[in-house]
This record gives structure tokens, C-alpha cells and sequence, in this order.
């Protein structure tokens, strides 16, 4: 839980690209070798910063996406007119180097034992699948059968990160799209922006207990967090990770 999250030195370390994969179109994944990394829980994040050749720096928070044990990994979406993501997703190579910071954040942590056994319920909004994916193959390596549902809102199937893996998902856990903007010919899913009502259908039922992880824009996990709310999940049981305005 929250007190026994890692924490990260506040200082900046040296991180050194090592492989880089593209999860879509505009959403590379960045494997990071820090000497000293102390370790992290599913949830934490990091600040990354960069340095240009005339001193400006920019720095950003970025979710892990590799669950604790696994090497260091972030996930970034390009938004073309940012300062930070095109080069992450664009121009940074193995073999570069970066700032990073942390592991940082303690509320929005899951651990196996997070929810005394209680039904897990995940959404995510674009990039907000990060943390979550985190805290589901951190639920697979420790072996925890809490019953899982991930409820993942993209704007198209090509916008869909980590497709392969949540292709596969592991015993005992439920993946559910809703794809808002465009949909393949044979497409069965949702095919709108999560509302009251998918909620009532894709949601564990508030007297189940369950534990809920909401994560992405700003405005897509007020809303996800409120519909949970309404439905009669203690505000207390609705984890949330807002990314900003633009993150999905
Ligand atoms: C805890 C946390 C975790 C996060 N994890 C992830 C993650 O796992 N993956 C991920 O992709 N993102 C994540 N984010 C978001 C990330 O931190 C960045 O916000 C994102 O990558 C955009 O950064 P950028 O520098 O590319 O864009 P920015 O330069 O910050 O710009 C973002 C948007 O704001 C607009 N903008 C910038 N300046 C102004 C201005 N002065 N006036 C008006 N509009 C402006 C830009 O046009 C752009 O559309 C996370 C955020 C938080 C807080």
C-alpha cells in the first residue's frame, strides 16, 4: 500500500536508452538502464528530464510500464505539437542519454495484497493504460488471482497500446475496448466514450468491494471516477492518475 511504496531518490540520475519498441503509430516504449535504480512498484512513475545543447531544460512525468523486477520502462504517446514526446518517440536512440527521477508516487501504487483479495477494476484512457498494464503483469508474476477487468477507452484499434499482450490477458483477467472515434468493419466492442451506462455493465458491483484504478486525461477520469462513484464505490476505493489535458 501506499506506505510501503519504494521511494525514489529525489536527485537526478543518468539514464541510458537501451531497446526502443513502437506500441502504435504514435506510442514507443523506451527501455531505461539507471546503475542505481532502487526499484519500483506498479503505479509509481518518474520524472524524465533533457537538457538541449543551449542549457533550456524540459522536464515530464511518465508512468512505468514494466512491473517491478522488470527492467525500467516507460511508454510515450507523441503529441505532435509537444515539447518533450516527439523527441521520445522520435529521435531518442539507444545508446542516448537522459535524466530521470524517482520512483515516485505512493497512492496510486497496487501491490498483490492491495484490496484484501477484492475484485480489481482497471480504466484506462489512451496512454492511462501505462500504469495499468504495470499492475497487471505485476498480478502475474506474483501469482495473485484477485479477478481483474480493464476497461480501455482508445480513440481506434490502431491507438490501441500493448495490443498483443492484452490480447493474452492472463487467467482470471477481462479486457474491454471502446473504441470512440473509428472502429475495424467487423468491430462487436463498445464503440463510444465510457459512460454511465457501460459502466453499470463493465464495472464490478459496488457490493463486491472493489478496487478501482482510473488513469488518463484529465477529463476522461473525472468523469470514470464520478460514474464509479455513483454506481456506490467509496471515493476512498477510486484510485486516480490524471495525465493532463492532452493525454489521450
Ligand atoms: C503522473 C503522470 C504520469 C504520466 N504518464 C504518462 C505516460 O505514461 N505516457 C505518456 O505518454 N504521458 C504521460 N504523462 C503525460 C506527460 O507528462 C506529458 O504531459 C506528455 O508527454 C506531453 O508532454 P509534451 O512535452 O510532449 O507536451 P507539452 O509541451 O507539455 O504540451 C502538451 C500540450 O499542451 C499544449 N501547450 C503547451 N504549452 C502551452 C501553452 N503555453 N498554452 C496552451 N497550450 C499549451 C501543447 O500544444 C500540447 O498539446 C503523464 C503525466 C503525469 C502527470
Amino acid at each position: 500500500m501506499a506506505g510501503t511504496a519504494v521511494r525514489g531518490r529525489l536527485t537526478w540520475q543518468t539514464a541510458t536508452v537501451g531497446a526502443v519498441t513502437d506500441e502504435t503509430a504514435r506510442t514507443r516504449t523506451l527501455r531505461l538502464e539507471v546503475p542505481d535504480w532502487p526499484g519500483h512498484e506498479a503505479g509509481q512513475h518518474v520524472d524524465i528530464r533533457l537538457t538541449a545543447d543551449d542549457g533550456y531544460q524540459a522536464e515530464r512525468a511518465y508512468s512505468l510500464a514494466s512491473a517491478p523486477g522488470e527492467p525500467l520502462a516507460i511508454t510515450v504517446e507523441r503529441l505532435d505539437d509537444g515539447e518533450v514526446s516527439p523527441y521520445l518517440t522520435q529521435d531518442a536512440q539507444p545508446g542516448d542519454q537522459l535524466e530521470v527521477r524517482g520512483p515516485i508516487g505512493g497512492y496510486f501504487v497496487w501491490e498483490p495484497g492491495s484490496g484484501s483479495g477484492a475484485p480489481l477494476l482497471l480504466a484506462a484512457g489512451g496512454s492511462g493504460v501505462v500504469p495499468l498494464r504495470a499492475i497487471l503483469r505485476d498480478r502475474s508474476r506474483a501469482g495473485s488471482s484477485v479477478p481483474a477487468r480493464l476497461l480501455y477507452s482508445s480513440r481506434s484499434w490502431e491507438d490501441v497500446i500493448y495490443q498483443s499482450e492484452l490480447g493474452f490477458p492472463a487467467d482470471g483477467v477481462q479486457v474491454i475496448y471502446t473504441l470512440t472515434r473509428s472502429q475495424p468493419p467487423s468491430w462487436q466492442g463498445y464503440a463510444r466514450r465510457v459512460d454511465a451506462q457501460m459502466l453499470a455493465e463493465v464495472a464490478w458491483p459496488a457490493a463486491d468491494k472493489p478496487l478501482a484504478y482510473v488513469c488518463g486525461p484529465t477529463s476522461f477520469v473525472e468523469s470514470v471516477a464520478s460514474g464509479l462513484v455513483a454506481l456506490g464505490y467509496p471515493a476512498g476505493r477510486v484510485k486516480t492518475e490524471r495525465f493532463g489535458a492532452t493525454g489521450q
